[in-house]
């Protein structure tokens, strides 16, 4: 080094071996920053996946808001004929929700003090009638890309209305997710072989509102994504469902987990029937009113 004036300089050739040290170094910093990213891309797409459908959406605004604010892909089920079903679709949608219609379905004897509400399908329907209120309940719902079930621990066991259903909704070009309210539910196996891509509930979120049954539930939820692959979970608008999953959402990817939308775990598992991995059965079932 010459010091000149108090002032030091490198040599020269220090300079050409930074240079050339940089130069060798640059490629592999190149290949890193573009590489990386890529690399995040696959490793994230190798994770398991859960799907969230958030149902009874359309009556309590202030919570359904909330539902739609949450982050990532969930789909929103909005049920027919309520108040604010045109407003939270059209939010949804702008939010990048996906929207399906959450149809009400006639529940056994006991379950019958828990309203049904508006458009509902009945054991005592004829086919005729059937359609005619399905029609009603999916026009007052038009964005809704797939069906699920609101309660219907009845009506989901009797094969005759499940085929009139899966048969008009293989028509209306919907899919169906059975929320699974009963264990003798036949609506998946009916779907199937009608050709209506379905899947089945694997979690209800917050059968039981508390803090610890909610938090049991999402890590059962993570446990089945896991073990399977992947896992569909039901929540509903409730002040401490939404408080779980304004926490939850945003650190899957610390969990190992993904979240994807439901058409995507359609894919995913009509992917697994083509392949012969499908999983088999439904884990987990917990028949509630939902
Ligand atoms: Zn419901």
């Amino acid at each position: 080094m010459h010091a000149i004036g108090g002032f030091r300089f490198a040599q020269p050739a220090l300079h050409f071996r930074t240079l050339w040290t940089f130069l060798k170094v640059c490629p592999l910093l190149f290949l890193l920053v573009w590489l990386t990213p890529a690399i995040a891309a696959a490793d994230t797409a190798s994770m398991p996946a859960i799907a969230i459908i958030m149902d009874d959406i359309g009556y309590r605004h202030r919570e359904d808001l909330e539902v739609i604010a949450l982050p990532g892909a969930l789909a929103v089920s909005i049920l027919p004929h309520s108040p604010h079903a045109d407003e939270m679709a059209s939010l949804a949608a702008g939010a990048g929700k996906d929207v399906m219609l959450h149809l009400p379905m006639e529940p056994l004897q006991g379950e019958k003090n828990v309203a049904l509400g508006p458009g509902a399908l009945m054991l005592d329907m004829d086919r005729v009638g059937l359609m005619r209120t399905l029609n009603l309940a999916l026009r007052s719902v038009p964005a809704a890309i797939g069906v699920n079930n609101h309660m219907g621990s009845l009506l989901t066991r009797d094969t005759q209305h499940m085929q009139w259903l899966m048969e008009s909704l293989r028509i209306h070009g919907k899919f169906f997710v059975d929320s699974v309210t009963s264990h003798s539910s036949v609506a998946a196996d009916v779907a199937q072989r009608k050709g209506v891509p379905n899947l089945r509930r694997d979690i209800f979120l917050d059968d039981d509102r508390g803090a610890r049954n909610l938090q049991n539930n999402f890590q059962e939820l993570i446990s089945v994504a896991r073990r399977k692959g992947s896992a569909l979970a039901i929540g509903h608008p409730h002040p401490e469902t939404i408080a779980l999953l304004r926490t939850e959402l945003p650190r899957l990817h610390s969990l190992g987990v993904r979240l994807v939308s439901v058409p995507q775990l359609l894919r995913m598992h009509s992917h697994d029937v083509e392949t012969g991995t499908a999983s088999a059965g439904v884990s987990a079932m917990r028949p509630t009113l939902h």
